[in-house]
């Protein structure tokens, strides 16, 4: 973070400071023994204040039956919770919306605030999430930084601000040109007003919920993050990313389809008019979201278009991070990691199901001499013709990898051991067969196999144990004069090779 301006930030005494009635209010519901009485009459104080409270708790945004016609009333049919929200809404936004400085928006500010707010309310309201009303405080302070940066930076912010469109970038945008993030300067500002993590916790982190590490407060910070989004459609200058955002969090978050997530957000934008109203805002004539549907709806599927080839650009790029994960570069096998993990796989199969498994290990015979002689390029072809010969031979259910530098090797499962020897002695001719051809070279290869095989009767209690039969086998060729393949047997309890 920018330390000399978080230091500046610390220092300005011009910052917004919490309004005297909200902190009383706040001091008085945090003590022990809450007494709703001190709590009503100290809001009372402040006619305004208490007149703006009942007429939101008797709008349709509460969806009371019955009429609340004291602030004590209203305490006790809407709980502590909700009053002390809207008494720190409201006090907040009529201390600061009177502020006025060149180059911030305060109008576009409290118009994407008041959408926050009342859309967390509302989406908290659908799924059904208890902490409606410090979600509705969160979403509506969430931006708070920005009138923090505003007072401290004054014009220079103003030029970080002209230079975006969509709100969704701004943290980025702030982070690279300042050192530091309108969320930064909002936790601040909300620390040292000591509200609560309820609050401090979402403002900090509205533009990245999934770095939340507390379970509940992820939550309640991915919906301040979704509020934001909604309030985006009404807002931002070009919306069509965010109605795409916007939807898209619904759908995740309801498990509904995108015509009931355009139904939610013309609720808020329904809501907004009437909870605007009460706090004083104007939101301006562009409310009706089929209209902004209409106006968006040539960039919305660009926008669409966009993600859709995100995605399956994706899905190449994560097929080809398995490939390579997984395959061998030079020959086209599997690898040694591919290896391990499948022959694992079979063992424990192969114990369950009592079907035989069988292993070939092959090495070339006398290969550091082909390098030697040829030179390494020419050692590289025949591995890579090897690779194809092995690959070739290998059936569906079979796995054909490069074990080591010169030696391969294929696994087959439900194969048992005259099968597994009729594979290995064909692979054997067919190397001995075919000299392998290199620009103008021609180079006589042969192999050394060796077979091992996992069948009932068989101690192995490991697939390291099937490994070190067939790598004894192998041995076992070598020493017979190579070019030949061995099968391992058990001739007493312990391995060894035949
Ligand atoms: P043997 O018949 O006893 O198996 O003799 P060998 O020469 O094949 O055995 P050794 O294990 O001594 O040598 C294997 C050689 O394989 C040594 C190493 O340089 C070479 N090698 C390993 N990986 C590669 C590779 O990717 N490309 C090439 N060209 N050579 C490789
Ligand atoms: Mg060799
Ligand atoms: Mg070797």
């Amino acid at each position: 973070m920018n330390d000399p301006l978080v230091s500046k930030i610390r220092a300005c005494n011009t910052l917004p400071s919490l309004p005297t009635i909200a902190m009383e209010v706040l001091e008085l519901a945090q003590k022990e023994e809450v007494d709703l009485q001190e709590i009503a009459s100290t809001i009372t104080r402040d006619p305004a204040l208490a007149g703006k409270i009942l007429k939101t708790v008797n709008s349709s945004f509460y969806s009371r039956t019955h009429a609340v016609s004291t602030v004590s009333h209203a305490l006790v049919v809407m709980g502590l919770q909700s009053v002390k929200t809207l008494v720190l809404g409201f006090s907040l936004v009529s201390n600061l919306s009177g502020d006025r400085s060149k180059g911030f928006n305060h109008l576009l500010y409290w118009r994407r605030s008041i959408y926050s707010a009342t859309a967390a309310r509302v989406i908290c309201e659908r799924c059904n999430f208890v902490q409606q009303e410090e979600a509705f405080l969160a979403a509506l302070l969430k931006d708070i930084g920005m009138l923090v940066l505003d007072r401290v930076l004054g014009d220079e912010y103003g030029q970080v601000l002209k230079s975006i469109t969509e709100h969704e970038s701004l943290a980025d945008v702030e982070r690279a040109g300042l050192g530091l993030t309108h969320a930064d300067a909002g936790n601040i500002l909300a620390s040292s007003w000591k509200l609560p993590e309820l609050y401090t916790v979402p403002i900090l982190h509205h533009h990245s919920p999934e770095t939340v590490s507390d379970p509940q407060l992820q939550k309640l910070t991915q919906l301040v993050w979704l509020a934001g989004r909604c309030a985006d459609v009404f807002v931002d200058e070009t919306p069509a990313r965010a109605i795409a955002t916007a939807r898209k969090g619904i759908v995740d978050l309801l498990g509904c389809n995108e015509t009931i997530a355009d139904d939610l957000i013309n609720v808020i934008s329904k809501k907004t008019r009437e909870v605007a109203g009460l706090f004083e805002i104007n939101i301006g004539s562009n409310t009706d979201y089929s209209d902004i549907l209409k106006r968006a709806n040539e960039a919305l599927i660009e926008v669409s278009l966009q993600t859709q080839m995100q995605a399956s650009q994706l899905q190449v790029k994560n097929q080809e991070l398995i490939q390579k994960a997984t395959i061998d570069g030079l020959t086209g096998l599997s690898n040694r990691a591919h290896f391990d993990e499948f022959i694992t796989q079979q063992f424990t199969r192969s114990v369950e199901t009592g079907k035989p498994l069988s292993l070939i290990l092959m090495d070339v015979d006398k290969f550091k001499s082909i390098n030697d002689r040829f030179g390494h390029p020419a050692g590289d072809a025949v591995l890579k013709y090897l690779g194809k010969l092995l690959r070739d031979s290998a059936r569906s259910t079979d796995l054909a990898a490069r074990y080591g530098g010169e030696e391969m090797c294929l696994i087959l499962p439900d194969t048992p051991r005259p099968i597994a020897a009729a594979v290995a002695e064909s692979l054997r001719r067919a190397i001995e067969a075919r000299p392998v051809a290199y620009q103008s070279l021609i180079m006589p290869i042969t192999a050394s196999l060796g077979v091992a095989t996992f069948d009932r009767g068989v101690p192995f209690t490991q697939h390291a144990h099937l490994l070190k039969a067939a790598d004894l086998a192998v041995y076992k060729a070598k020493h017979s004069g190579r070019n030949n393949v061995k099968i391992f047997t058990l001739p007493q309890a312990s391995p060894k090779a035949a």
